[in-house]
């Protein structure tokens, strides 16, 4: 087992990784401070994981379990109330702790509803897919969605620890643990030259899911997440590069309906096309492009634009992206692999030319 930490002063929480972690139920335990427990997980992960969790938890005063539907289209405040409406009929008091097992979705909610149940209790994160693994289970974000936007709704809540069993990715359907690779390559573009290197390597092994590898690039993933979430908890700044291929994403998203392409399948063309515009600046070298697309095909990940997806169509769905500021679009680029900065003075001329090149 690793053990690393996200360093936020008194917020500060370990995030472990490893095979069999409920084995010994003191290290989930120890995390968790008085009788009461409450277990948020989904219909899919209920049946696999939570029986084991639950055994590690061993005799406890209370346990609450809440087992959700499954899906996006859950991760609502109608969801949310219901969470807190099982807290209160099962009288969880301010000592309890909000126990998430599952993805992203999962994870959000539950995040949410600790940070906001009697001002908030504590939280520990359980997930189960590899793109919570690596990304939404560190750094506090929780949220649900709202009718007129994703995530509109939530706030920041640092969990007090971080599960990781790699085992629990042996369920996980392939398309799901594809997407989670996209966030993965995503931090050896933007901070870790040598890591993108080792992933090029590591690919294989990777989709073949040897613990090893999955253990060193979560690993290595977290580390990085930790580093820039401890630089700047609340995104006024540098945790922004994280953002990396998303702007083009969201736009892919938005335009083929939520669902329909997952979000990391979206970043990974998001990203392709922000190295692109990054080469088309002369920051990067134009051959990096090739490899990237290589990596995230191998990685069985698209590469290429949805063909019924017109310049226009991105130019006016990326203006309306949560990052623009003063009515100035801010996209993450690279200055080199391993390397990302935030731009404001990316012109629309510059957008055209990338988007007509990158269409064919
Ligand atoms: P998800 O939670 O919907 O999980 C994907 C699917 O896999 C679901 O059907 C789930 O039930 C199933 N599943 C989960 N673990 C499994 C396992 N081990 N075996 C078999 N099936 C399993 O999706 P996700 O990709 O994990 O998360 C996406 C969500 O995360 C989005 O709502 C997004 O907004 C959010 N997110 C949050 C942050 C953050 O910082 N808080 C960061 C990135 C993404
Ligand atoms: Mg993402």
């Amino acid at each position: 087992m690793h053990t690393l930490h996200v360093e936020l002063g008194a917020r500060s929480y370990p995030v472990y990784i490893g095979r069999d972690l409920f084995s010994d139920p003191e290290l989930l335990c120890r995390h968790i401070r008085g009788g009461q427990v409450a277990i948020v997980s989904n219909e899919t992960i209920a049946p696999l994981y939570v029986p084991r969790v639950r055994e590690a938890l061993g005799e406890r005063q209370l346990i609450t379990e809440i087992v959700l539907p499954d899906g996006e289209q859950y991760k609502t405040l109608h969801t949310f109330e219901h969470i807190l409406d099982r807290l209160l009929r099962d009288q969880h008091n301010r000592s309890t702790t909000v126990l998430a097992v599952g993805g992203g979705v999962v994870g959000d909610m539950a995040g949410f509803a600790a940070a906001c149940y009697q001002r908030g209790v504590d939280f520990v994160q359980v997930p189960t897919t590899l793109l919570a693994q690596v990304d939404s289970s560190v750094g506090g974000k929780t949220a649900v969605n709202h009718p007129l936007g994703k995530n509109m709704i939530g706030a920041f809540h640092q969990p007090t620890a971080v599960l990781i069993d790699t085992d629990t990715l042996h369920s996980l359907p392939p398309r799901e643990f594809a997407a989670g690779l996209a966030e993965v390559v995503k931090y050896g573009l933007i901070c870790d030259a040598g890591f993108y290197a080792w992933l090029q390597r590591a690919m294989p092994r990777l989709l073949a899911r040897e613990e090893a590898a999955l253990a060193e690039a979560i690993e290595r993933s977290c580390a990085l997440k930790a580093d820039v979430v401890a630089a700047d908890e609340r995104e006024g700044g540098v945790r922004a590069i994280l953002n990396f291929g998303h702007t083009f994403g969201h736009a892919i998203e938005t335009a083929q309906g939520y669902g329909n392409w997952l979000h990391g399948e979206a970043v990974a063309v998001g990203m392709v096309l922000a190295l692109r515009l990054s080469a088309q600046r002369g920051w990067v070298e134009p051959g990096a492009v090739g490899i990237l697309e290589e990596l995230l095909e191998s990685a069985r990940l698209p590469v290429n634009i949805p063909p019924d997806m017109p310049p226009s169509s991105f130019l006016d769905l990326m203006a309306r992206d949560k990052k623009v500021l003063d009515g100035r679009l801010r996209l993450v680029l690279l200055r080199a692999v391993g390397e990302a900065c935030v731009v404001d003075d990316v012109t629309t001329g510059e957008l055209e030319l990338l988007l007509r090149a990158a269409v064919g």
